[in-house]
């Protein structure tokens, strides 16, 4: 493996750790991206004594750089060039049963490899002299990484029962490498599951992240389900599963459809919050559901029932509450409206609508309903992409044209009560919304001119009188 360490970084290591008279090895998910030719910046050195002696010493070799050390860990970092550096000296671990925060001592480097998650995780490299780049592969992590599985080192539901967080990094692994999970180490997910509960929110929803920013997110999320993991973590999701029959109607199940919607999706953004929109665009379908004689069943305003829940999701798991989940919320909410649109003739009024309410958006809100149409019939799917196509150059059209996407109303509350002399009152809202619905409706221009005018008949019809002549157009921006 001596000419996969190609970087400089490894000899200098190398011959401090020999000066030292220390042992030195790469260890971890470096030595795993490294066999499996992923590019990584995160490399994690163990010494079987101090980190951080050691890291102070490579760092002045390398032109004096920067190192930061957390005392309380015994580790040390380097940032050199673009890679990230960890330094720490060999530790054996032990748990209690209430933390996954590990007792700690001084150990062998075999200890080190023992407290890792996985055996592909396991991996070190030696960065001693007389055995550069030896591999050191307790646990057969070597042919592990060929078969594509992965299994604990130890007992899997010691290994899981001691860190739970594990059981979420082996489904995001699963996922994000195409791996499969050795039965045992599965069926110790399975009976460690309930202990995900001592899993803070926010790690849990980091590996959930991971799992949705994979190439086939499905893989994982399937994973997270068969473990019993998906009804703990995310029950709203595992509420999709299942297909109801009445009357020889069956509706589709919505989780295994939800799951094909984000992999449909998945080649087409790396945005997560996309991705996450995806993941619950049909999360009300279970709290709308009915069985029409007529219509079958039906999943009515379920958009705004998973807007509304989206919003409760992202509470629960920490997701941040900030534009992102502003974002998601109307992708839920609006991601039906395409389609519908679609289904008729699709006429400027309805796209201009479209345009005003998903604002800059609307790419994102058209990306995920081409994703959404995954019926079975070629033939609909073949029509609907096509009238897609004609929504979205119908968009490109009426944008151009009309500038409704960040729409600012052209004629602003000052120009109304300077005309007709109004102190603010109810009027001035309903002659604005007036001006909005005309533009949206195409009956005028989204022009200033155009909408002065609108603006005086209808302050006509509100018996209302202009007593000023019309003032030059002044910017409206910022104004809703
Ligand atoms: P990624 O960088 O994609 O998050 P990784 O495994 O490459 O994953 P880290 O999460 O930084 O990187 O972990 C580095 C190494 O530390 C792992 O390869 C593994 O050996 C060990 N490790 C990390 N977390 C755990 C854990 N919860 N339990 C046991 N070992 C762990």
């Amino acid at each position: 493996m001596k000419e996969k360490l190609n970087n400089t970084v490894f000899k200098i290591i190398s011959t401090i750790a020999e000066e030292c008279n220390i042992d030195a090895y790469v260890i971890g998910g470096f030595v795993r991206d490294l066999l499996l030719s992923r590019d990584s910046k995160d490399i994690d050195i163990v010494v079987i004594g101090s980190g951080i002696e050691i890291a102070r010493k490579v760092a002045k070799k390398l032109g004096n750089l920067k190192v930061t050390t957390f005392k309380n860990f015994g580790t040390a970092m380097i940032k050199y060039r673009d890679l990230d550096i960890e330094f720490v000296g060999a530790r054996k671990e032990s748990y209690n049963r209430n933390s996954r925060k590990p007792i700690v001592e001084d150990g062998t480097l075999e200890d080190d490899q023992n407290r890792r998650d996985f055996t592909i995780n396991a991996l070190a490299l030696s960065l001693n002299n007389n055995s550069f780049g030896k591999l050191i592969d307790p646990f057969n992590g070597l042919e592990h990484l060929k078969q594509k599985v992965l299994k604990t080192p130890l007992e899997p539901t010691i290994t899981f029962s001691d860190d739970p967080l594990r059981m979420m990094r082996a489904v995001r692994f699963a996922s994000q490498l195409n791996f499969n999970i050795d039965e045992d180490t599965f069926n110790g997910i399975r009976e460690t599951r309930e202990r995900i509960s001592i899993v803070s929110k926010e790690r849990i929803t980091d590996e959930l992240n991971k799992i949705l920013l994979s190439d086939k997110p499905s893989v994982g999320f399937k994973l997270l389900d068969r473990a019993g993991l998906l009804q703990i973590i995310l029950p709203e999701l595992h509420n999709l599963k299942g297909v109801e029959v009445k009357n020889g109607i069956s509706h589709k199940d919505n989780f295994y459809h939800t799951l094909e919607v984000v992999d449909r999706i998945a080649p087409h953004t790396n945005d997560l919050w996309l991705r996450w929109a995806t993941l619950l665009h049909d999360i009300g379908k279970p709290a709308s559901k009915r069985f029409d004689e007529n219509a079958g069943w039906t999943f009515y305003a379920h958009n705004y029932i998973g807007a509304k829940m989206t919003g409760k999701i992202f509470n629960k798991l920490k997701l941040p509450l900030s534009d992102k989940m502003k974002f998601v919320k109307k992708m839920v909410k609006l991601h039906m409206r395409p389609i519908s649109l679609s289904e008729d003739t699709v006429t400027d009024s309805a796209v201009r609508r479209l345009l005003f309410e998903a604002g800059d958006d609307i790419d994102s809100l058209m990306t995920l309903c081409e994703a959404d149409i995954t019926s079975k019939n070629a033939e609909k799917i073949k029509r609907y992409m096509k009238n897609f196509e004609v929504v979205r150059q119908k968009l490109k059209e009426i944008e151009q044209k009309d500038h409704i996407r960040n729409f600012q109303p052209p004629v602003s509350g000052e120009v109304i009560m300077e005309t007709f002399a109004l102190k603010p009152c109810r009027e001035i809202g309903d002659i604005k919304s007036a001006i909005k619905e005309a533009i949206l409706d195409g009956v005028i221009r989204n022009d200033y001119e155009e909408a002065y005018e609108y603006m005086l008949k209808k302050g006509e019809e509100l018996g209302l009188k202009p007593v000023s002549e019309k003032p030059p157009l002044t910017p409206t921006k910022g104004e809703k």
